[in-house]
């Protein structure tokens, strides 16, 4: 037997047990004639000891040892002179009486510590050493538990796991499909799935009304910040739903994790607000609402005072940052300029400032001080604030606020990543216009049901229409990261078809990439709805970090490489040949 027992399980009850553990040398540590060993394995660290008493091969074996050697050691636990009340067996010590090395190491080319030396890139290269300390270790113990949770919670409530296929048909609409060339059939590619989207519907045709699945998905995406190509998953849907079954269900899983994992208690139903409200006051579709510091539209408060930048404009609106009115002048033109050359893109940044002894603003020229003062009581700012007002395009205009609104929480703290504010946003629009290709985009995906009470519009042949139509579509938000976003879906073939018509495609094109849903369509299939969660970006959510990548074993860098097996890679002549495949890549 290795082990008699782990290293974080010892206490003052086992004083006298004679024990054996094995694990890491994590510290060696010598003092006067005595030798100290933090012994670390996944479960904690215990001390080992040695001194001038203990048998001259075990002295002999310990003087040998290096960082991160593999070592077995029984002994003897013993309370300590000196105990460590930071861990948890830090009241004793177990006096060796035999020891092991299982295997030697070299020494790590960075420090296994909560804090190491190592930067990222080595740290990734070495990803097994590095998942040996503690905040990744922690990460992922959490990670297990929200999945078991989250299994238990589904099943409790009928849902079958069912694994669905990862070589599918290839049928972009949304990212870029990565692809997989097929051997057997020259010239012919499977795609992995960007999510099981059409199987699931398929399981609810066939009757399994409800399912979910803790899934991979893979989009072959430009990987903006902390985005992963592959990602997880929690995959559902169910039958004989309306939207609000959803919501109540998932509201349920939300719950149940918040309360299992984090021992926290979410008795009141979460907010439901509509889309339409989160641009308005939030200038975004996923809104922290941590925090106040809502948006004010103001369009029609701050017209006709001979200045274009609001006369002109489709749209003003502001926001009252509390407390900083002291800010200076130097901050704000700080501010202003960030405001221009961040992603925020808006033009500029106008401000009043709210004092004791009176307004102070960059429009004087153009408005009184009691003109202020009506745009102050309208925003219902108070001494102490500032307001900032910007001005444009109506939808621009609200995203730019927005965003100066999150840069304002996090500046002023408000944005604790240990306060939990989730909610669902629904009522989006079903379609998206692009100037570009000049054509509709499903905003969630083509296989989002429109409103019933829309569906005139949605049979209209004018962009006007087909842009007011509403969809059954929900997001769940978790401090301002969308987490999870689903619809009610299409069940019916015709309209299913209609969709594929007002995305712009032909009936041969929907019939090539679609064909078997629409199919199955025709055999009784019941009404249904679903949605996913990004069960990574939970996770880091709920570990309180902004990051995926620390709750994703083995991820992979910003280009989607994978730096420690050092993945994407070359294949060889043969490998090329088998495969039907011709590189047109350019020479290094
Ligand atoms: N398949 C969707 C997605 O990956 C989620 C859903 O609608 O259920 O975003």
């Amino acid at each position: 037997m290795y082990r008699t027992n782990t290293c974080g399980e010892l206490r003052i009850d086992h004083v006298g047990h004679t024990v054996t553990l094995a694990g890491w040398v994590q510290r060696i540590r010598k003092m006067g004639g005595m030798t100290f060993i933090d012994l670390r394995d996944r479960y904690g660290i215990t001390q080992l000891v040695i001194d001038g008493t203990s048998a001259k091969e075990i002295n002999d074996t310990v003087a040998s040892l290096g960082r991160e050697y593999v070592i077995q050691a029984e002994g003897k636990v013993e309370e300590r002179q000196s105990k460590n009340n930071k861990i948890p067996t830090g009241e004793i010590e177990i006096k060796l009486t035999k020891i092991n090395i299982l295997n030697k190491a070299q020494t790590p080319p960075f420090t296994i510590e909560d804090e190491s030396d190592g930067g990222e890139e080595l740290r990734a290269k070495y990803r097994y050493l590095d998942l040996r300390r503690n905040p990744l270790k922690k990460a992922l113990m959490l990670r297990h538990k929200m999945a078991h949770e989250t299994r238990v919670y589904l099943d409790s409530q009928n849902f079958m796991e069912i694994e669905t296929p990862y070589l599918i048909k290839s049928t972009p609409e949304g990212a870029r499909d990565f692809v997989v060339p097929s051997r057997m059939n020259p010239g012919e590619f499977y795609a992995l799935p960007q999510s099981p989207q059409q199987y699931k519907q398929l399981l609810m045709v066939a009757g399994f009304d409800r399912y979910f699945q803790i899934v991979r998905c893979f989009r072959d995406e430009d990987l903006r910040a902390d985005r992963q190509p592959e990602f997880t998953q929690i995959d559902c849907e169910m039958s004989f739903v309306e939207r609000d079954d959803v919501l109540r269900t998932f509201e349920g899983l939300a719950k149940h994790l918040f309360k299992s994992v984090l021992g926290k208690d979410f008795k009141e139903p979460f907010l439901r607000m509509p889309y339409s409200e989160a641009m308005g006051s939030y200038g975004s579709d996923k809104p922290d609402i941590r925090f106040g510091m809502k948006i004010n539209e103001l369009t029609n408060d701050v017209k006709g005072h001979n200045f274009s930048v609001f006369d002109d404009a489709q749209y003003v609106g502001g926001i009252v940052v509390e407390g900083i009115s002291a800010y200076t002048r130097k901050q704000i033109d700080e501010l202003t300029e960030w405001v221009k050359r961040s992603q925020v893109g808006a033009k500029g940044l106008i401000y009043i400032r709210v004092n004791e002894d009176g307004l102070k603003s960059s429009i004087d020229k153009f408005f009184t001080q009691d003109d202020l003062k009506k745009i102050v009581g309208k925003v219902g700012a108070k001494s102490g604030d500032i307001i900032f007002i910007m001005s444009g395009v109506k939808s621009k205009t609200q995203v730019a606020l927005g965003t100066l609104r999150i840069e304002m929480g996090n500046r002023l703290g408000l944005r604790d990543p240990k306060v939990f504010a989730p909610l669902w946003v629904c009522d989006f629009p079903l379609l998206e216009w692009d100037d570009e290709t000049n054509r509709f985009y499903a905003m969630h995906h083509p296989f989002t049901a429109p409103k019933p009470e829309n569906l005139d519009k949605f049979y209209s042949n004018k962009k006007e229409d087909l842009e007011l139509v509403s969809a059954n579509a929900y997001d769940f938000v978790l401090n301002g990261t969308e987490v999870g976003g689903g619809s009610i879906r299409i069940h019916d073939a015709a309209v299913q078809k209609r969709m594929f018509e007002v995305l712009g495609m032909t009936d041969e094109e929907a019939q090539y990439k679609f064909g078997f849903l629409m199919q199955a369509f025709k055999f009784g299939a019941p009404p249904h709805g679903g949605l996913a969660f990004g069960f990574d970006r939970f996770c880091a959510l709920f570990g309180g970090q902004d990051t995926i990548r620390d709750y994703i074993a083995f991820p992979k860098n910003n280009t989607g490489r994978d730096m420690m097996a050092d993945a994407p890679s070359k294949i060889d002549d043969i490998q090329m040949k088998e495969l039907y495949l011709k590189s047109t890549a350019p020479e290094e």
